[in-house]
């Protein structure tokens, strides 16, 4: 009879001992040609197969090398050694497939993140970054779990974009134009009207206003989708194509926005310290190790599962933009001109550096800064009362910087139309969007969330390039 196989992780959970099993996977490590550790990704654990070497061929035993995929069928017993409660008695072996010890390049060793990226096709098989993709995997999980329960539709947004109100300039242009050969206009201009979609079109850089449009229909929904920023900025908090979940809710004010971005974050935190503990566990001390080498001052004072754990317990603090610059104005940093860029005046941008200093030094606790200076923010937020400041929201994380950033959107037509004509937008680029505005318009609000921000510091991993299967960033794209 053929026999179902287990996945590793529920033969250390559930399954009874003394029964017949068979398990798939891939050897991590063989030892005096007696224990192979064998691992399938179901779990970071592995499971133990202990294998009477008089009973098998030597040129089989050879076969049985780290990275090899076997499958193996035995008794499952209660383990004699230590460090794992059950294992298996192996009866036979079946190699699917070996692994040249020569040039195989993940070895039982420490390799470094860096040696890791240029083998990225092979990575996912160590333990730190199996940990991080199933940790990422149960994040996007509850994510639509949250959503879901919270009444919300999941909307997929357009990957292909012909507007380029927002992001002009950083954008990946979409043509099946010849580039060396292109259609021109009378006046020596690329002629797009002879292009695929008959204009000018680009990947999205954000779902943000076509989720609008179906928020005033559908009332509550999110996006969570991939969006693409052609921005040079080799940074490790910086992707040219990242995951974003973008939620935006009709009849909901900035106060609602911000209620609903913390009870969100809140929500999945909690439930990867619930279903991800082994792995958590893991990471944890992966990042103890590496905080060793680091001198006291850098070393972040938390293990990361209390640190997951203090966001999830204490409050978020709100803060005004203008009293965030006031707080920097006086910092010591500032004063003793330790920022890159000096905070000298209302008006200016925040850079990480002084997210980073409100969050990790002053307030030591995610803050949600609200209020922005007008002129930094994007056209479509709610202008205040003021004139000068806008409904605009970003949530600061530490040693993260901008996780979220979000907006009351302005929903009067009138004042719309003024702000695109000060910033010199062509109207007919948005006249659908000013279309909402013109039929039943209502206050409403969203924000979003870097996905691969919320991974890493779900994770303590130090570089986005880490958290994403395959990262894509400037001279980088293989795989
Ligand atoms: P930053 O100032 O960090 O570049 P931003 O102001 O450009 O961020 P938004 O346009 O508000 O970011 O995008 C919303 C969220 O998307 C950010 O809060 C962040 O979590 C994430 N994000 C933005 N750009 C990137 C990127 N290049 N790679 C990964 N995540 C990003
Ligand atoms: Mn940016």
């Amino acid at each position: 009879m053929k026999m179902t196989p287990y996945s590793v992780k529920s033969l250390l959970a559930t399954t009874p001992l003394l029964q017949e099993v068979v398990v798939n996977g891939w050897v991590k490590t063989f030892r005096s040609n007696r224990f192979i550790a064998l691992n399938d990704g179901s779990t970071l654990e592995n499971i133990q197969c202990v294998v009477d070497f008089e009973q098998f061929d030597e040129a089989l035993l050879k076969q049985i090398a780290t990275g090899a995929a076997l499958r193996v069928s035995g008794t499952l017993v209660e383990s004699q050694g230590k460090g794992q409660k059950v294992e298996i008695l192996v009866k036979e072996i079946f190699v699917h497939g070996t692994a040249d010890p020569e040039t195989y390049p993940i070895q039982p060793k420490k390799h470094s993140l860096e040696f890791l990226r240029e083998k990225a096709h092979l990575r996912v098989r160590t333990n730190t970054f199996a940990a991080v993709m199933r940790v990422r995997s149960a994040l996007a999980f509850a994510i639509h779990k949250y959503f879901r329960e919270q009444g919300f539709y999941y909307m997929h947004a357009p990957i292909i974009t012909g507007s380029d109100a927002e992001g002009a300039g950083e954008m990946f242009r979409v043509t099946t134009l010849d580039a060396r050969n292109p259609p021109l206009t009378d006046t020596g201009e690329v002629n797009y009207r002879e292009d695929f979609f008959g204009k000018e079109t680009n990947l999205t850089v954000s779902g943000q206003l076509e989720a609008e449009a179906f928020a005033m229909g559908l009332g509550k929904v999110y996006t969570f989708g991939p969006t693409f920023r052609a921005e040079n900025s080799n940074t490790s908090r910086h992707l040219a194509e990242f995951w974003m979940i973008e939620p935006e809710m009709a009849f909901y004010d900035l106060d609602a926005n911000m209620d609903l971005a913390e009870d969100f974050i809140k929500y999945v935190l909690t439930y990867v310290l619930e279903h991800c503990g082994t792995d958590l566990e893991f990471l944890e001390q992966r990042l103890l190790q590496e905080e060793k080498s680091r001198p006291q001052a850098e070393r972040s004072a938390m293990p990361l599962r209390e640190k997951l754990q203090f966001i999830v317990d204490n409050q978020f603090k709100r803060v005004t933009y203008t009293e965030a610059i006031d707080i920097l104005k006086n910092s010591k940093p500032n004063k003793k001109k330790k920022f890159q860029y000096p905070i000298e005046e209302w008006g200016t941008d925040l850079q990480s550096e002084h997210e980073r200093y409100l969050v990790e030094k002053h307030f030591q606790c995610p803050v949600i800064l609200f209020d922005y200076p007008a002129k930094i923010k994007a056209f479509y937020m709610r202008l205040n009362e003021d004139q000068k400041t806008v409904r605009a929201m970003d949530i600061l994380f530490p040693g993260i910087g901008e996780i979220v950033g979000g907006s009351q959107r302005e929903e009067r037509l009138d004042v719309l139309r003024q702000k695109i004509a000060v910033l010199g937008i062509d109207e007919k680029e948005l006249w659908w969007y000013l279309e909402l505005r013109k039929f039943g318009t209502a206050v409403h609000s969203g924000f979003g969330l870097g996905f691969e921000r919320l991974v890493l510091f779900a994770t303590g991993m130090g570089n986005i390039r880490d958290v994403i299967p395959f990262p894509r960033t400037p001279q980088n794209a293989e795989f």
